[in-house]
């Protein structure tokens, strides 16, 4: 999750826009939508996807020796090495067209005012490829960079978002088991760990403006950026996620969301921050906006921040892993269903 730093623009863009924007929560409908899942197969490989293994995870992606992963720097690249092995050893490949894990980015393209130089980086991506209709791509991302180190504290960045990036492993996993026994998915998937998130969105937009697959051809982007931890305001139970950004370009995407979820998952879906007047302006803050502003659905999963947030604190002790089990469990479910369904999400709404 980005930082909110311009507090100037932000204040300029929030007037400028507020007059034509209406709150988008009281727009949700209920309508229900069947899910054509079979749920027998959901309900097989969704427990494969388990605390113990998240938390496995977590603890290296999270570890002092990824010094934070920055950007460009030595920790992040070997983080980026440890997934890719995981990709390996559980034989996922990388995608068709392109010869290795690696999505290269030029430390030019991160160049920004303000900005400090960052080094080059590299996007990572794994591939299940579909059965029926492997043209058509779901997209599953998290960004797996986070602020680096500073005065010497490592900022190990555990829920921001390790958390997104293990999930993304897991999700992937099963897949792929999936496929190897026969049930795999009819759409393609990509899983998409992007880069340079922290410093601006970068490693989304990269990939938007240089997509390996066509954008008219990418179905949904499923972006996870923080999920392993709860905010204040559920003090009570971490049996919750907040969902942004669902209905904003297609009801069927936010359907299936809340279906996949009453049938496999039952978490309390929050959707306190789908409001595009709410000042934290959450929905511009991660990488699905990259895949929205090109008009692909895209559902936001996230936990809120908290009181490590962006602090050298962000550890993997203080994660929660049955809360983190759960929301990546949802993340999987709702990828079932959109990469399984007949038809693809409809792109019935503005966006606005
Ligand atoms: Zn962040």
């Amino acid at each position: 999750m980005k930082n909110q730093i311009a507090i100037l623009s932000l204040a300029l863009v929030t007037f400028t826009s507020c007059t034509s924007q209406k709150s988008t929560v009281a727009k949700l409908s209920t309508n229900p939508t069947s899910l054509e899942s079979n749920s027998t197969d959901v309900e097989k490989y969704i427990k494969t996807i388990t605390a113990e293994d998240l938390k496995t995870h977590l603890y290296i992606v999270a570890s002092d020796e990824m010094q934070g992963r920055n950007t460009g720097e030595e920790g992040q690249k070997k983080a980026g090495k440890y997934l890719i092995d995981q990709y390996t050893k559980n034989g996922v490949p990388f995608p068709k067209g392109v010869n290795s894990y690696y999505q290269p980015i030029p430390s030019s393209y991160f160049q920004k005012a303000f900005s400090p130089k960052l080094g080059n980086s590299e996007n990572i991506w794994a591939f299940v490829e579909g059965s029926e209709k492997p043209n058509e791509i779901l997209v599953i991302s998290a960004h797996y960079d986070h602020v680096g180190m500073k005065n010497g504290e490592i900022y190990n960045g555990a829920d921001d978002d390790g958390s997104g990036t293990v999930a993304l492993l897991e999700i992937a996993q099963a897949f792929q088991q999936a496929k190897n026994e026969g049930k795999g998915p009819k759409r393609s998937i990509l899983f998409l760990h992007v880069t340079g998130e922290e410093h601006g969105l970068h490693g989304s937009r990269y990939y938007t403006e240089n997509p390996l697959f066509p954008l008219a051809k990418t179905i949904t982007d499923i972006n996870i950026d923080m999920i392993g931890r709860r905010d204040k305001l559920h003090e009570d139970s971490n049996n919750y996620v907040y969902i942004i950004g669902s209905d904003y370009l297609s009801s069927d995407l936010y359907n299936i969301t809340e279906a996949a979820n009453k049938k496999f998952v039952n978490l309390n879906l929050d959707y306190k921050y789908n409001d595009r007047n709410d000042p934290n302006r959450f929905y511009y803050r991660s990488d699905h906006y990259n895949f929205a502003k090109h008009n692909i659905p895209a559902v936001f999963l996230f936990n809120g921040t908290h009181e490590d947030y962006h602090q050298p604190t962000d550890e993997p002790s203080k994660i929660e892993y049955d809360a983190l089990e759960k929301r990546t469990q949802l993340a999987f479910a709702i990828a079932w269903e959109l990469a399984n369904r007949k038809d693809r999400p409809v792109v019935d709404k503005s966006g606005n």
